[in-house]
């Protein structure tokens, strides 16, 4: 069994709305999560039970404004080693997942929904290649709070997608893999979601804010094969003329 961790980034205003997180196996998600907790121990105490919340660590906002910049810093790579690496031990390296979407680039579609599925589908595909190996695996979906109410929306839409493949993106077949709805939590109660939420943040900086300190960092360890980021996609109307990881990975394959 695969855990796929989610969470959305961005505003009603911004121009992408994004969707990172990373799939990691069962037994692995358990220490992945204390490997977190470890990081976190060696912080200031005034952080050290704190969210990760990858956007006021950045800013040194909330809990995090006592804390130096470079410490801050610090704790940003540290996170980024963890998810490039896994924890100590781990069976397999986590992989990460995100999906970039720029809403004016879909005018008739429904942005939110879009980039779920997108997002869904990635990951299942991953696991589709890992079952032609004879590396079988169901996947369940433990997904943020949605920002913008989208949770009971995203579980029926799910029904459909499992049996009938996504309803707006291009050829993207039933997703088989996952054992239920996605469940969505807080997620103050679960260190990977908000391993998820650091994903989407950074993924989120690089195309809002054209931002990519991390997400460069980071690139290693989105599912990809053949040099092709299958886990990273942007989805934005001329993906020909954008140089940004994802399209760039795709470019040999389209031309
Ligand atoms: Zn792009």
């Amino acid at each position: 069994m695969y855990l796929l961790y989610a969470d959305e980034s961005g505003s009603p205003s911004s121009r992408h709305f994004v969707l990172g997180g990373i799939a990691v196996h069962e037994q692995d998600a358990y220490p992945l999560a204390r490997a977190v907790d470890a990081l976190f121990a060696q912080l200031p105490a005034a952080c050290r039970f704190e969210e990760l919340h990858a956007q006021q660590i950045r800013q040194g906002s909330g809990r995090w404004q006592g804390i130096a910049k470079a410490r801050r810093e610090r704790l940003v790579d540290d996170i980024a080693r963890l998810l490039l690496a896994g924890q100590p031990g781990a069976r397999r390296h986590p992989a990460l997942f995100a999906v970039g979407l720029h809403k004016r680039s879909f005018p008739r579609q429904n942005p939110y929904e879009r980039a779920y599925e997108e997002f869904f589908a990635r990951c299942n595909g991953m696991l589709g290649r890992l079952a032609s190996r004879g590396d079988r695996h169901r996947c369940v979906v433990i997904a943020d709070q949605s920002r913008f109410k989208l949770e009971s929306a995203i579980q029926t839409a799910m029904l459909g997608w499992r049996e009938r493949g996504a309803s707006t993106g291009a050829a993207i077949g039933p997703l088989s893999a996952y054992a239920e709805v996605p469940l969505f939590v807080d997620s103050k109660a679960s260190r990977l979601v908000q391993l998820a939420d650091f994903v989407a943040h950074w993924v989120y900086r690089a195309y809002e804010a054209g931002d990519d300190s991390v997400l460069t960092r980071l690139a290693g360890g989105f599912d990809q094969e053949e040099g092709v980021l299958h886990g990273l996609v942007h989805l934005v109307r001329d993906h020909r003329a954008c140089d940004c990881l994802a399209c760039g990975s795709r470019r040999p394959a389209r031309e």
